[in-house]
């Protein structure tokens, strides 16, 4: 595989990259940003800023390409479909939100109007961003005539999308059989941190794992359930261990379906599975871990050397129900010691209501399904095609 970093001596102002990023952001996530709040910029674009620094400093010119949401446009062969729900997936705000952030002007482009004569025309270090990929059809079916349009556009091709990477894609996959293909700076420490922990994580291992459906998170389980010394369970994940228990768990969320599924792995690693052994209840529902099993699995946390988090203990989006999550994620980034992966869309958000200061031993994964995927074993599309 090829890694950005490779192009460090070269000069790039003869060329274009096609830089590959996420920006699937909703517009209220974003509107911290727009507001000038230079904390509220949200993670992943904060990411990727040191890619689209490095070539732009190098003089490549850059064409952005990424997607948001599913518009999911009918089959219309490349021809841009009525897309409804256009405001909420066009990819406009973040033309200023860019020229802010790099102190630039950011060129605004369609792929059915671009022409390469205007991207070769323009200065070096110039960034295009090019409308949602999604619009077309041809996108989420790795189309490879609609990989080679975009391929056409520019002469080499960067990944810096590590949470779109599981998605075979157009812009993820198929173009790179059509263009010199590299690993951007992120993705590249997303692949050593996450096959670090998965190679040979320092023991003991402990994988915090709450959030929604077991069913999103059983491949890493699987994965791991030999390697890891605990799983400490919160959310849903805990109520579906409870309910394979036959314990109560009234109406809070939990998977019916994934029980038979759950007791095979707590009959596998019965000493493994940590359960909370009390609750934030509201009426008949389990909402978030209580104190005394904050308390037990904080202790546990402070032994670890190497530490996966992914999903919140609780509801924490609702203040009631949010310690649980808020005193687990405290005991984590006080243990200095160990190498610490945290990763999952709302587990990112519940850390960044309360902007901690994070120490160089933990890592942030930009990835939520692709990290789940990753961390399951799988090969990851985007990642396999850089090969
Ligand atoms: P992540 O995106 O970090 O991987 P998930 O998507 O798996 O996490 O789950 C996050 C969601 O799970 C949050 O919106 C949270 O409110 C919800 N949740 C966690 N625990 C509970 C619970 N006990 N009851 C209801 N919802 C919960
Ligand atoms: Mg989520």
């Amino acid at each position: 595989m090829k890694y950005l970093k490779q192009l460090k001596n070269k000069n790039l102002s003869k060329e274009i990259c096609l830089l590959r990023i996420d920006l699937n952001i909703q517009n209220e996530d974003l509107r911290g940003i727009k507001n000038g709040l230079k904390q509220a910029i949200p993670f992943r674009i904060k990411a990727i800023l040191p890619t689209i620094k490095f070539l732009i400093d190098r003089g490549a010119r850059v064409v952005i390409l990424s997607h948001r949401g599913r518009p999911n446009p009918p089959k219309l062969g490349d021809y841009k479909p009525q897309i409804t729900n256009y405001k909420e997936l066009t990819l406009k705000p973040f033309v200023g939100i860019f020229s802010k952030l790099l102190k630039q002007k950011v060129i605004f482009a369609d792929l059915n109007s671009i022409n390469t004569t205007k991207i070769k025309n323009s200065k070096p270090g110039s960034i295009f961003l090019l409308e949602n990929l999604r619009f077309f059809k041809g996108e989420e079916e790795n189309n490879a005539a609609f990989a080679e349009k975009l391929a056409k556009l520019g002469t080499f091709y960067v990944n810096d999308a590590f949470a779109v990477s599981h998605r075979k894609n157009a812009s993820v996959a198929a173009i790179t059989k059509f263009l010199p293909s590299y690993a951007g700076f992120q993705l590249e420490k997303e692949i050593e941190n996450l096959t670090a922990v998965m190679k040979k994580p320092k023991k003991p291992l402990i994988i915090v794992m709450g959030g929604a459906k077991i069913s999103d998170k059983i491949g890493l389980i699987k994965n791991f359930v030999k390697k890891t010394d605990a799983f400490l369970t919160g959310g849903g994940i805990a109520n579906t261990f409870l309910a394979a228990l036959g314990m109560p768990v009234g109406e809070s969320l939990y998977e019916k379906n994934m029980i038979p599924e759950a007791r095979k792995i707590l009959k596998e690693a019965p000493k493994k599975i940590f359960l909370p052994i009390d609750f934030v209840l509201d009426k008949k529902k389990i909402l978030d871990i209580g104190p005394k099993t904050a308390e037990l699995y904080s202790k546990k946390i402070q032994s670890a050397k190497t530490i996966i988090w992914n999903g919140p203990m609780g509801k924490f989006e609702d203040k009631k129900f949010a310690q649980g999550t808020y005193k687990i994620a405290k005991a984590i980034l006080q243990n200095k010691k160990a190498k610490i992966i945290i990763g999952g869309g709302e587990t990112l958000a519940s850390l960044q209501t309360k902007n901690y200061k994070l120490q160089i031993n933990v890592f942030l994964s930009t990835g939520g399904g692709a990290m789940l995927e990753y961390l399951s074993g799988l090969k990851l599309p985007g990642i396999e095609s850089l090969k």
